[in-house]
């Protein structure tokens, strides 16, 4: 272990948070070499606006897009899908409090959105949670993911959107109960209205996996008339 690692293996943990093994090199923060290496690039046969699988090639949209009500974003861009070894890294940054994740998670963001998802774009936001689950957490993961994002990309980074109704856990409701639980979640901050008007804006959160929350969110941006809307994850979930 050369010094360089020696010092970072006083501040970072030593074993894989996937497959536990120890960590000789700390390229990728959390994950060893092989765990990395094994994460895999979303298919090609996806939906075209959520990403999500087809099972033919004679469709371009998936059934839940074509079935919402109304979609409010143009469509999202993830990275990969929700599973080993993202699952976990995601894990260790959501609920471990483990901040310096988002070295690793961006990287994996910026390496297989692309530049060119960024070309014309005005501004970057974010899911915002709760005062309580901000609290609980220490900090916003998908705050901390757009702020990365932005400073990477020279993007500003909006403040924009409050959450102003405790919501249930989405990952345990089904995709109507979602909606329901989402309804009048969130607004936007009223000194910021007008910064939106006519503006190309991204949405960051780390996982997707109805769209109800970012299409939610994009109503209210769609509402202030902005532009385009578009979303934008670590991971899709499956
Ligand atoms: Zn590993
Ligand atoms: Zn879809």
């Amino acid at each position: 272990m050369n010094l360089i690692n020696g010092f970072f293996s006083l501040f970072y943990p030593t074993q894989c948070c996937c497959c536990k093994r120890y960590i000789k090199d700390f390229r990728y923060f959390y994950i060893c070499e092989k765990c990395y290496n094994s994460i895999k690039n979303i298919n090609q046969n996806v939906c075209k606006m959520c990403l999500k699988p087809l099972s033919s090639e004679y469709v371009d949209i998936c059934i839940e897009c074509r079935e919402r009500k109304k979609t409010y974003f143009e469509y999202i861009k993830a990275s990969v899908y929700y599973e080993s070894p993202i699952k976990e890294l995601i894990h260790i940054f959501k609920f471990g409090q483990k901040k310096s994740a988002v070295k690793i998670l961006g990287k994996i963001i910026l390496e297989k959105t692309g530049d060119e998802f960024f070309n014309d774009i005005d501004y970057i936001t974010f899911v915002p949670l709760s005062k309580k689950t901000s609290d609980e957490r220490k900090f916003n993961h998908a705050k901390v993911l757009a702020c990365y994002i932005g400073k990477s990309k020279g993007i500003k980074v909006l403040d924009v959107i409050k959450k102003i109704k405790e919501t249930q856990d989405q990952s345990n409701l089904k995709r109507e109960e979602r909606l329901k639980n989402l309804k009048d979640a969130f607004e936007i901050k009223k000194e910021k209205e007008k910064i939106i008007y006519g503006k190309k804006i991204i949405i960051v959160d780390d996982i997707y996996t109805t769209g109800s929350t970012i299409n939610e969110i994009a109503k209210i941006l769609f509402e202030k008339r902005a532009q385009k809307i578009f979303g934008l994850v670590v991971a899709r979930a499956l």
